[in-house]
This record gives structure tokens, sequence and C-alpha cells, in this order.
């Protein structure tokens, strides 16, 4: 991989805003209702603000360490940050308010958490559930079954709001191949919207990253985590 410059960078969100509307279009969606997050995880400040002058305006963190100092960079900026990492209970207090979207809610004690901590601080807190749709043991996400087992728990919380659903599928080498879970993931949502629960929405569905967004587009994905495609390849 070459190493990163201002070009590259540039190159990489243009080509990725394209493919997005190009599947948008392929799949017979609107333009503009897939949303890009960019995500950010060892891309340092600089490159980050080249990228938001190529026009990305959706960045995504994995780790709340790492997030501060990069949120506080960016204060001025028309930017909006999103979790997508795995979130632990103690560091759920530092990040309530500082994320549009926290999209890696993995369990009925994280969300209670958050929804605790977000009436502390007189906020409502959107989120997504993480399911691990492909089932797998080392994957966190909630199974598919207990998703839809705990949301009427998840929709009393009156500081949190459930926006959807987003996945990590398997690690494939083809993106055909993570089409069925993309499949399976809306199949989830729509199922959960169907139960028709009050603070419930099924309205996000964040599915698809560099190897594989333009099939996640194709099977209903509204946002699209996308880090390599626009970065190159993280070396740490
Ligand atoms: C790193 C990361 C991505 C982006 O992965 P790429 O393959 O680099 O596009 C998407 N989602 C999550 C949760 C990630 O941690």
């Amino acid at each position: 991989m070459e190493p990163l410059n201002p070009e590259a960078i540039t190159k990489g969100v243009q080509s990725v805003l394209t493919k997005i509307r190009s599947a948008e279009e392929k799949a017979g969606r609107p333009a503009g209702t897939v949303r890009l997050v960019a995500a950010t995880k060892t891309v340092t400040v600089e490159h980050i603000a080249g990228a938001v002058r190529a026009g990305l305006s959706i960045l995504g963190e994995n780790r709340v360490q790492e997030a501060l100092p990069k949120i506080a960079a960016f204060t001025q900026a028309p930017v909006h940050w999103h979790f997508i990492g795995q979130l632990q209970r103690r560091k759920v207090r530092s990040v309530i308010g500082l994320f549009d979207l926290i999209q890696s809610v993995d369990s009925l004690d994280l969300a209670r958490e958050i929804d605790r901590r977000a009436e502390e601080a007189g906020r409502q807190q959107n989120v997504l559930l993480e399911v691990n749709i492909g089932r797998e043991p080392t994957k966190a996400g909630f199974h598919p079954d207990d998703v839809v087992r705990s949301i009427p728990m998840m929709a009393q919380l009156s500081h949190t709001c459930i926006k959807g659903l987003m996945t990590i599928p398997p690690l494939t080498a083809d993106p055909d191949s993570a089409r069925p879970y993309f499949r399976q993931l809306r199949d989830l949502a729509q199922q959960i919207a169907a139960l028709d629960l009050p603070a419930v929405r099924m309205d996000e569905l964040s599915m698809g990253m560099s190897n594989d967004y333009e099939v996640a587009i194709e099977e209903g994905a509204t946002l699209v985590r996308v880090g390599t495609a626009i970065f190159g390849a993280r070396h740490v």
C-alpha cells in the first residue's frame, strides 16, 4: 500500500461516493438514501481532515480513547460521529452526547447503561442494535433470536431511541457470499418493525464495508462503514 497522501484520500472518498451512487441506481433506490460512514480507526486527524474536505461528513470510531481527541479536533467542522466498536459499560458515561449514533449496542445490559447515563445527562441517545447475523461464536452482537426477545425491554428505555440494526457478517473473500447475511438482517429488521413497538424504528440498516458495500446497498443498507477503500490498508 502506498503511504497516505492527500490526493489519494480525496480520490478514495470520491471513488467510494461514486460507487455508492451507482449501487443506489442499480438497486433502483433514490440518490442519497445511503450514507457513507468513514471508519477512521488508526487514521490521523490530519488525514481525516483531508477526507472531510473531500466530502465526508460522518465519521465512525471504534475506541473511546482514540475517539475523544479526534472529536475535540473537529468541533468546528460540519461532521457527525458514530460509535462503531465494542463499547464497555464503564466507558458509556464518557461517550454520551458525543456520538449522534452508537451503532454497536450488543446487549440489554449495555442498552440499560446507555439509557441510565443519557438520562443523567438529560439527553436522548440514538442507537443501533448490533446483530451477530452469522451466529459466530467469537463475534459481538445479539444472536438474531435474542434481539427479537430483548427488544420489548429495550423499547421501554425512555432516553434511548432504537433506530435500526447493524451487522458485521462473516468474513468472506467474495462479496456476494455476504449477500444472504445482508438479506437476513433486512428480514430481521422487518420482523422487528412489525412488532410496532413505540420508540423502536427500523429506519437504518448499517451493513457493508470496503469489500462488500455495493452488495449491501443492493440489499437495503442505509449506512455503509468504509475504511480501507478510503484511507488504504491499516498498518496497526
Ligand atoms: C474497521 C471497520 C469497518 C471498515 O472496514 P474496512 O474493511 O476497512 O472498510 C467497518 N465497520 C467496523 C465496525 C469496523 O471496525
